[in-house]
């Protein structure tokens, strides 16, 4: 089956002629359309909101994007608020899913007036003393043990640092009644990338059946029931797409089934992957190849730029840029530059011949992918580009420069010469 990228070879050559490669490729077509898919499948529930997970993706314009298609952030630190107020979010569209929070953050948050989600029974005391306890807390559910979807395994909560015990969750919602608190939440988010249908549902069911308990045996009312994040994108070609529609239905079914009587729960979803992945490519050019024991194609980005093949072994789809229709005859390791043996796109993969010059699509970054980056062998960070609806493009982030590598040592007796270096290199870049 073929995969192919959201965007044309002639569209990828004259981008990357005017702007330098390697850069992240944003399709705003493609998110507007996924965000109103999201809200579309949920639609029967009055107040449905999905929390766009900004760690996945914590450009602004791409956020302000989402802001217009109704969506609200979920943010999990200090700076990340701060992103998600610059692009005008405010209050109840702000979820807090923070964890082993510093105090200044909640503080902040408190400030902000956004969802505070705790993820600990001790977090109660510590909220108190950093910014005071609202009205409204959500709470994050780990059920323990091992996550069943059908006869499959799906993970081990046992395992996971985030969320309370379901004893916890009932001794927080007794603690918080007692500290004025009117209205209560329920979160958990207990996979990662699961394309699986079952996922959903599975949790949906297990905070539906918490939250009906919870009401009735110690009265406690819920405004929120967060699904959280984790569905999963077909990254590989034969992989089939989450059937969003369907896990909607199926959600509205148990809605129905065991939240009677409870009104005004609204239904939120955190998802960060499903909405934004597919529609982001890391476009990088082939600048060597290589003939040892195995053959290589070096480019010119790396693992700094997408760390997921390098951090799981994830797999990425790769497109040659005009050799969509050739056959993938040869066999490469598609690598960056870090000294460190990780740092492979791909390994073994079938791909046509690939030249020097050729440009090399990688698919699926636009969620964890720029946002994991970071500076390991002095690397710099790409710039991302946003591919308009009326096909048109602009910079949304410029690239690094050395000077933002280095800007942490200003003030230091080594920063006149650093600079002086950039500049004889010609190397600041603009926005
Ligand atoms: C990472 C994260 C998400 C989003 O996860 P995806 O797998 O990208 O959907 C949602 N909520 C919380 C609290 C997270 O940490």
């Amino acid at each position: 089956m073929q995969k192919l990228p959201f965007c044309a070879p002639e569209k990828f050559r004259e981008i990357a002629d005017a702007f330098p490669t390697p850069f992240h490729l944003y399709n705003e077509k493609g998110i507007r359309e996924t965000a109103r898919r999201v809200n579309r499948a949920f639609s029967w529930t009055p107040g449905f909101r999905e929390y766009f997970a900004i760690k996945a993706n914590p450009n602004p314009y791409i956020l302000s994007i989402l802001k217009e298609e109704g969506c609200g952030v979920d943010c999990a630190s200090m700076t990340e608020l701060m992103l998600a107020k610059a692009v005008g979010f405010e209050g109840d569209e702000i979820m807090f899913s923070s964890n082993m929070t510093p105090g200044v953050d909640f503080e902040y948050a408190r400030k902000l007036g956004v969802i505070i989600n705790l993820d600990d029974l001790t977090h109660i005391e510590f909220l108190k003393k950093h910014g005071g306890i609202p009205e409204k807390v959500c709470l994050r559910y780990n059920p323990g043990g091992e996550l069943h979807i059908g006869n499959t395994c799906m993970g081990h909560p046992w395992d996971a640092k985030f969320g309370m015990t379901r004893t916890q969750i009932f001794q927080a919602i007794r603690i918080l009644q007692k500290e004025g608190v009117k209205r209560f939440g329920l979160h958990a988010l207990l996979a990662s990338n699961s394309t699986d249908e079952g996922y959903y549902p599975t949790i949906a069911k297990m905070l539906f059946r918490l939250a009906r308990e919870a009401h009735d045996t110690i009265g406690a009312e819920f405004f929120l029931i967060n699904l959280s994040g984790g569905v999963g994108i077909p990254y590989r070609p034969q992989q089939n797409e989450t059937d969003l529609e369907y896990i909607a239905q199926e959600i509205r079914k148990l809605h129905g089934e065991m939240l009677e009587g409870m009104e005004g729960v609204r239904l939120a979803s955190e998802l960060g992957r499903y909405m934004l992945a597919p529609h982001g490519c890391l476009v990088a050019t082939a600048i060597h190849e290589k003939h040892i024991y195995k053959e290589y194609v070096g480019l010119d980005a790396c693992a700094v730029n997408l760390m997921r093949p390098a951090m799981y072994g994830a797999y990425h789809h790769i497109t040659i840029v005009g050799k969509e229709n050739m056959p993938n005859d040869h066999v490469y390791d598609v690598v960056g530059s870090l000294c460190e043996n990780n740092d492979k796109f791909a390994v073994d993969r079938p791909l046509p011949k690939v030249e020097i010059g050729d440009l090399v699509v990688i698919h699926d970054t636009g969620a964890h992918g720029y946002s994991m980056g970071y500076n390991y062998n002095g690397k710099l960070r790409s710039a991302e580009i946003l591919l308009k609806q009326d096909g048109s493009f602009a910079k949304i982030r410029r690239a690094e420069s050395p000077l933002d590598y280095f800007a942490t040592l200003d003030g230091s007796e080594y920063m006149e010469s650093l600079i002086k270096q950039t500049d004889s290199l010609n190397l600041r870049t603009e926005f």
